[in-house]
């Protein structure tokens, strides 16, 4: 197939790769020189600008900061380029009532398309491992499949338009909420007289496992390696995470729903970044208990 990729930063560099490696045909676009030069390394052809890249592909796909940045690519420079028919992945993670329009004004300008966000971050990426959510019929799904699977270790129908930023507003929520209730715990446990690694093969085993302290241990030589053991460097970067947080809590208004913990949670990582914090992996937490 031929597809273009807009937007080839630390997600989109890999995952335009492994497209390449499946035997396509790539065309790439960035604003950023040293992206687009990488994108030409690994293989894909490189274009001045969205309009060119996108000329006669089967597919586009997008791996773009925000929804105001995913629009005006869309509107501005795909739509027209692109022929009539093609199919439009947005893999961003982005706000859900943006996800939803976009999809609504491709379908008006003659295209298919479906959201597409992903579980997974750099390292999932260059390796072709990520977990894809999509939005979208049963017939834009196959044809998503199609292109997607190069990339990922899994590919899974979450329901119509939206539903799969939907999915990972709710994952990455969730996420948020138990990594500072292990951080919570920990201290606790600590705090309160316990060996913190006794805790971990007890709670681990009990009805506290779940994925933060049985996999990505936030306390620096306890349970399972996680970046505390590397000064929380690498990992997710807490400012990834309040990005999340915030749309979930904008979808959770759009959508009238309640979610006390989850907007206990973004107060937390709020203060957490502004003190300068951001770059730091989100289970760093920890460190202000
Ligand atoms: P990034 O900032 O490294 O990459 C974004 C790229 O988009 C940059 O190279 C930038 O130059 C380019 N860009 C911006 N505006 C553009 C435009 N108008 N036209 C073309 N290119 C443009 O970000 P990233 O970490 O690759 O994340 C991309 C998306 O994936 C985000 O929506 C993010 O939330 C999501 N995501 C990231 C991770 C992660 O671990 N990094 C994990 C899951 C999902």
């Amino acid at each position: 197939m031929k597809i273009a990729f807009i937007g080839l930063g630390n997600m989109g560099g890999g995952m335009a790769a492994n497209l390449v490696k499946a035997g396509h045909a790539v065309r790439a676009f960035d604003l950023s020189a040293e992206a687009v030069a990488k994108a030409a390394e690994q293989g894909c052809t490189t274009f001045a600008t969205v309009s060119e890249a996108v000329e006669g592909v089967d597919a586009v796909v997008t791996m773009l900061p925000n929804g105001a940045i995913v629009r005006s690519v869309y509107t501005a420079e795909v739509f027209g380029h692109a022929p009539e028919g093609a199919l439009f992945l947005d893999c961003s993670t982005i706000d859900l009532e943006t996800a939803r329009e976009v999809v609504v004004l491709a379908q008006a300008a003659g295209y298919e398309m479906a959201d597409a966000p992903v579980s997974g971050g750099i390292a999932a990426a260059n390796g072709g491992t990520l977990t894809f959510m999509v939005g979208g019929s049963d017939a834009v799904f196959e044809r998503a499949k199609a292109v997607l699977e190069p990339m990922a270790k899994a590919v899974i129908h979450a329901g119509e338009t939206g539903a799969g930023q939907v999915a990972k507003m709710c994952n990455n929520m969730l996420l948020a909420i138990h990594m500072i209730g292990t951080c919570e715990a920990l201290a606790l446990a600590q705090k309160a007289g316990l060996d913190p690694q006794t805790f971990y093969e007890i709670s681990s085993k009990a009805t506290g496992y779940c994925w933060s302290l049985n996999d990505y241990t936030p306390m620096p030589g306890v349970g399972a390696s996680s970046p505390a053991d590397n000064g929380y460097a690498g990992g997710f970067a807490s400012a990834l995470m309040l990005k999340d947080l915030r749309l979930a809590m904008a979808g959770a208004d759009t959508s009238g729903a309640t979610v006390p913990m989850g907007e206990h949670a973004t107060k937390i990582y709020e203060a957490f970044v502004e003190a300068g914090n951001g770059g730091k992996d989100f289970g760093a937490i920890f460190t202000t208990l």
